[in-house]
């Protein structure tokens, strides 16, 4: 079996298993009791926070525990838009690739009175700063722009950016889901006010995230009841799942050269070997990507039958972000970078993980071409292609 959907979710580390089982069994305590064992679980869930805090230069106090990155997401969204509607501010810049966590939240803030910019993210899959400091308005509270895109990997010039907000007195949000454990961040260097986290997908469990919110930005909390994390989120901390992020975190972070570099020359055979099927095209920048991203259209064929069949082979592949597999809708990414819908429909998303041979990538390689060939030889679209009836768009 060879796994290569780890940007829908990654395996836990074995760390992160082993912190997880040591806390349920000696820190069960709860956080908020008086009492021995209610402190050391509080002890252990502040060590946490120093950690994650540590790894993206911000201090404990600005990090607030979530359930992972959608709410992570929601909480920085409608935080932000409730301070900008205090001061009359209720514009908010974003881009068409969000990941939905963003673009529903926006949905809901629109029919609120909020009005939204979706910035053009062009065909590479990457948002240009000049276009966002355009973009900007005497009434703009926000502006939320991922720091890399889950389906096509694309890493935003997010520093840039949040330069710019702060020239105009706005608040920078990222998604920063796909980056975290991934690449390099600190928040201050990059200008980072907001930033949304989740442990699975940086083999930490499941369920489990962070909100960076810098010193002096008033959260609203979207869940009422008791007072844990400043007040801000109520509700029992998930004490086990919290320090086996900070333990996946650290992990991630300890090895993040290495690992960038041997997935990126991985990442970078696949394509090669993929661009060698006909009328295929790569999907977003081909340098400045996640080194575990690799997205491909082939024209004629559909990427559910096309991820079916590699399923039978025993690969474990995504045609767009999991939460719309299973639609008939195409991508609204693929769609974002002007894909149209026909070719949208063919894609294919490989994000491979740390462990992953370079015999897997082969094996990966054939497969593919195998399919693709296999399902283009009943396609009626791609009939039509070869007989001219319908001209070739890759
Ligand atoms: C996975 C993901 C999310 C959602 O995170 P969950 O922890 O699954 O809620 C949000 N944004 C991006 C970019 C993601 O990849």
């Amino acid at each position: 079996m060879i796994y290569a959907d780890n940007a829908a979710t990654t395996k836990m580390s074995e760390t992160a298993i082993n912190t997880m089982i040591s806390v349920m069994n000696e820190n069960y305590g709860n956080p908020s009791s008086l009492y021995r064992f209610g402190q050391q679980a509080k002890e252990v869930l502040e060590k946490a926070r120093e950690e994650v805090a540590a790894v993206i230069n911000a201090q404990p106090r600005e990090i607030t525990f979530t359930s992972g990155g959608s709410e992570a997401d929601n909480q920085a969204i409608l935080s932000a838009a409730a301070l900008g509607k205090k001061n009359g501010k209720t514009h908010i810049i974003s881009s068409a690739f969000e990941h939905h966590a963003v673009l529903h939240t926006l949905k809901k803030l629109e029919k609120d009175g909020f009005e939204v910019t979706l910035l053009d993210v062009h065909e590479n899959g990457i948002i240009r700063p000049e276009e966002v400091a355009a973009a900007i308005r005497e009434d703009t509270c926000l502006v939320t722009i991922m720091y890399a895109n889950n389906e096509i990997g694309t890493i935003q010039p997010i520093t840039e950016i949040g330069k710019i907000c702060h020239e105009h007195n706005v608040l920078f949000h990222t998604d920063a889901v796909q980056a975290v454990g991934h690449l390099p961040i600190d928040v201050n260097a990059q200008n980072i006010d907001i930033l949304s986290a989740s442990a699975h997908k940086f083999h930490g469990p499941k369920g489990t995230g962070f909100l960076y919110v810098k010193k002096g930005i008033r959260l609203t909390n979207l869940i009422e009841g008791g007072a844990q994390e400043r007040g801000k989120r109520a509700g029992t901390e998930n004490v086990p799942g919290i320090a086996a992020m900070a333990a996946a975190l650290n992990e991630a972070t300890a090895s993040m050269d290495e690992n960038a570099a041997k997935l990126s020359a991985k990442r970078d055979r696949l394509i090669s070997g993929l661009r060698e099927i006909p009328h295929s095209a790569l999907n977003g920048d081909e340098n400045n990507r996640l080194p575990g991203n690799v997205n491909f259209c082939f024209e004629g064929i559909e990427g559910e039958a096309l991820l079916l069949l590699l399923d039978q082979k025993g690969i474990q592949a995504s045609s767009g972000s999991a939460c719309t597999s299973g639609a008939l809708d195409p991508s609204h990414v693929l769609l974002a970078i002007g894909r149209v819908h026909d070719v949208a429909h063919g894609s294919l998303r490989l994000s491979i993980g740390e462990d992953i041979t370079d015999e897997d990538i082969e094996q990966i390689i054939r497969s593919v071409k195998e399919v693709v060939e296999y399902l283009r030889g009943f396609s009626p679209i791609w009939r039509d292609l070869v007989s001219g009836k319908k001209e070739f768009i890759l």
